[in-house]
């Protein structure tokens, strides 16, 4: 198994020393043919916008997208969120649009920029969640309240203070904070089993 982990800005070296530290085989994605070969990507935190630039100049959208739009798993993290949402309010074009929710970029306002908190992710409890000018998830298109099988819902993995931070729609995981940034590897964990069921 190989983990690719978007490369071109924001904090993906985190992210790199926590697959090291699970054992688990990564590259660098900075180029397009880098995405070649990979099992799941990592989209880290970072500034949105500056990524969806460099996404398009280098031009691996297209190709990042289909990958996940055919169902390459995903573990999407801050800006890496905002990247795979739909939909970024009405003054911003999605980016890879995959995921169906609606975030809100610098949701904690400019000034409160940083902050961390403590609570559960679904089947995980007490995770230690950092915020740096995060976003958050307003919307969710379809959700499984209803517990059937739909696979074209979205499971709401987190909230906190009745704000979602994280979701899961398929292969595709979206983090409003920043797992790479504390020594709990339980989400990276939890990533990997989701690759391997893939395989
Ligand atoms: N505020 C950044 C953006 O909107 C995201 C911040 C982060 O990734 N830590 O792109």
């Amino acid at each position: 198994m190989t983990i690719g982990v978007l490369a071109v800005q924001g904090a993906f070296i985190e992210h790199e020393q926590m697959l090291v530290k699970l054992g688990i085989p990564c590259i660098e994605i900075g180029k397009k043919e880098d995405l070649s070969g990979i099992d799941g990507i990592i989209l880290p935190g970072g500034e949105s916008t500056v990524q969806g630039q460099l996404l398009e100049k280098l031009d691996m959208k297209e190709p990042l997208r289909a990958m996940i739009k055919n169902g390459l798993p995903v573990l999407a993290t801050c800006a890496g969120l905002i990247l795979l949402a739909e939909n970024i309010g009405e003054k911003e074009a999605p980016h890879l649009g995959t995921m169906p929710v609606t975030v809100r970029r610098n949701a904690y306002g400019r000034q409160l920029s940083s902050f961390m908190t403590t609570a559960d992710v679904k089947g995980i409890e007490d995770y230690p969640m950092v915020f740096i000018r995060a976003p958050y998830i307003t919307d969710v298109k379809n959700t499984d309240d209803t517990n059937m099988a739909d696979t074209d819902s979205v499971t709401i993995l987190s909230e906190v203070d009745g704000h979602i931070v994280a979701a899961q729609y398929q292969n595709q995981i979206g983090l409003a904070f920043h797992p790479e940034m504390t020594d709990d590897t339980r989400i990276h964990q939890y990533f990997i089993e989701l690759v391997q069921s893939c395989h």
